[in-house]
């Protein structure tokens, strides 16, 4: 959170702007896909609770009827076992937008992962689950090789495009590589990278 925008921006936008605007790029929402968000969407006195992954429908394209607004946003509590990561990159720690991001959850018992989550932004036209990478991680061993394996599924998970922020092959190899990242992050006794500068 502390790399979206700068001190202006994050004073004064807001989680529900941040969803609500659609953007394949926006932050939030592959953070909040991967941690289990779910969206209540109101109008009048009617309400709706909606998985957050599927309030994005295509590009410019929301689960958002005439007169709805998002009330609020529920996220669940991080459990014991589970482990979460999150990445955004961008030619800047901060005011840059996202080449990519990615935000991975998965709850680790005797080794083993279960309920995988694991969703990027900037990989596609809506902010979006990686099933074929969660599939390779579910009731697997937590393993380099597994680990690994979902990197190679990934390739069946997206079709990404070149902008002016990243081509596609390079969006394609650095979403696999932040799967290794988190990976080895989980191995390491200290996180690998930590902006001390916006802390
Ligand atoms: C300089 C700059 C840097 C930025 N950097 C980043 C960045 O690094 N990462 C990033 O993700 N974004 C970035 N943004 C985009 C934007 O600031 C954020 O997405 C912010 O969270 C938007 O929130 P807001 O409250 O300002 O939404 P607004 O811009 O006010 O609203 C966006 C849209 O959503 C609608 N809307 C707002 N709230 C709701 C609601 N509750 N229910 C229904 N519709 C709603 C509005 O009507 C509008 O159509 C940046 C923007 C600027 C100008």
């Amino acid at each position: 959170m502390r790399r979206i925008g700068g001190a202006q921006i994050r004073n004064i936008g807001t989680l529900g702007g941040n969803i609500a605007n659609g953007s394949p790029i926006g932050d939030m929402p592959p953070l909040l896909i991967a941690a289990g968000a779910s969206l209540v969407l109101q109008k009048g006195v009617a309400e709706r609770v909606i998985p957050l992954e599927d309030y994005f429908v295509d590009y410019g394209r929301q689960d958002l009827r005439p007169g709805e607004f998002i009330h609020s946003i529920i996220v669940p509590k991080i459990g014991p076992d589970q482990h979460y990561f999150a990445y955004k990159i961008s030619k800047r720690p901060q005011s840059d937008i996202s080449a990519l991001c990615m935000a991975m959850s998965f709850d680790l018992k005797d080794g083993v992962c279960a309920n995988v989550r694991i969703a990027y932004g900037g990989m596609a036209a809506t902010p979006k689950r990686a099933a074929n990478a969660e599939a390779a991680l579910e009731n697997q061993p937590w393993s380099e090789q597994n680990a690994r394996k979902a990197m190679l599924a990934l390739g069946k998970d997206f079709t990404p495009i070149s902008d002016m922020r990243a081509s596609k092959s390079y969006r394609l190899q650095v979403a696999q590589n932040l799967i290794l990242k988190a990976w080895l992050e989980s191995k390491a006794e200290e996180p690998i990278h930590v902006l001390e500068a916006d802390i």
